[in-house]
């Protein structure tokens, strides 16, 4: 199968999390092995997405160049990544992609807005060949060698509306659209309260994540799924793998992972030359297309 890229260029606004200032966002095709793009209009900056690039990772993943950032980039990558596009350019006229409802289902939308068209250069995915781990405490992230591609991801809050949930999703883009893509982020009211204290947030509301307080849920329609904290968790790690800059062919599983085990997972896998091996995908794969399955 081939690379792809979007067929025509769309744009949507949205307000960013943390300045609550709204954002314009242009998504539009590029050349084959031009691999995924931002740009910064009111700066001229563009940021080619690499692990690289990537500038911190503690309450989402930033990636910067020249001290120019671009905040929150983890759920938009991960609808580009689930609907198999390989060249994206994403231009935003502020520091922040449009968090929407803290889901990804609205990129899905917009990428099926634009559609997607084959380029002509065979397309190329990393296929995993040995365990590769990287651990915090008792967090860890890892990938393991499989014929397919899973997301295996658990978590634990000492909180009554989550507990212990486990999922495991087996990747494919229309089962991302059913299962990963409308389940939001979610917070802690305290921990809002404390990030509006300190500037953070501002965009922050039931409108755009899950929120708790110590008993419950706040959001009045409760929740998507069933188990929607750890499948948001596994929308994460899609958009963190993104960085990867090609499709997985493997298995990633986590316990307690975050963006930034995301992060060092990304980077460490290529320092192992051994654990994995860069593959033609010659045949038409449903995993990695869209526009096949729905052909
Ligand atoms: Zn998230």
């Amino acid at each position: 199968m081939r690379e792809q890229t979007i067929a025509k260029k769309v744009e949507l606004v949205g307000i960013g999390l943390h300045k609550g200032v709204p954002v314009k966002m242009t998504l539009e095709p590029l050349d084959e092995h031009c691999g995924i793009h931002f740009y910064r209009s009111d700066v001229g900056v563009s940021i080619p997405l690499k692990p690289e690039n990537v500038v911190d990772t503690t309450m989402a993943t930033v990636i910067a160049r020249d001290g120019h950032r671009i905040s929150t980039i983890e759920h938009l990558l991960s609808a580009v990544y689930a609907y198999g596009i390989d060249n994206l350019k994403i231009t935003l006229d502020n520091e922040e992609v449009p968090i929407m409802d803290g889901s990804s289902i609205g990129y899905c939308m917009l990428l099926e807005e634009a559609g997607i068209v084959q380029q002509s250069s065979t397309k190329r995915i990393l296929k995993v060949k040995s365990p590769i781990e990287v651990k915090e405490g008792d967090k860890f992230v890892r990938f393991e060698p499989s014929d397919a591609c899973f997301f295996d991801f658990s978590i634990h809050f000492p909180h009554p509306a989550i507990g212990t949930q486990k999922y495991k999703f087996q990747f494919s883009t229309q089962n991302y659209k059913e299962e990963i893509a409308r389940a939001r982020t979610f917070g802690f009211l305290n921990e809002v309260q404390y990030m509006h204290s300190i500037g953070l947030a501002l965009g922050g509301s039931l409108e755009n994540a899950i929120v708790l307080d110590e008993t419950g849920i706040l959001n009045q329609d409760g929740l998507r799924y069933k188990e929607e904290f750890v499948r948001h968790k596994i929308l994460d790690a899609i958009g963190d793998m993104a960085l990867l800059g090609i499709p997985l062919l493997g298995t990633y599983v986590s316990y307690a992972g975050s963006h930034k085990l995301n992060h060092l997972l990304t980077k460490k896998i290529f320092e192992e030359s051994g654990a994995f091996e860069i593959m033609a995908v010659e045949e038409a794969s449903p995993i990695y297309t869209y526009s096949l399955q729905n052909a």
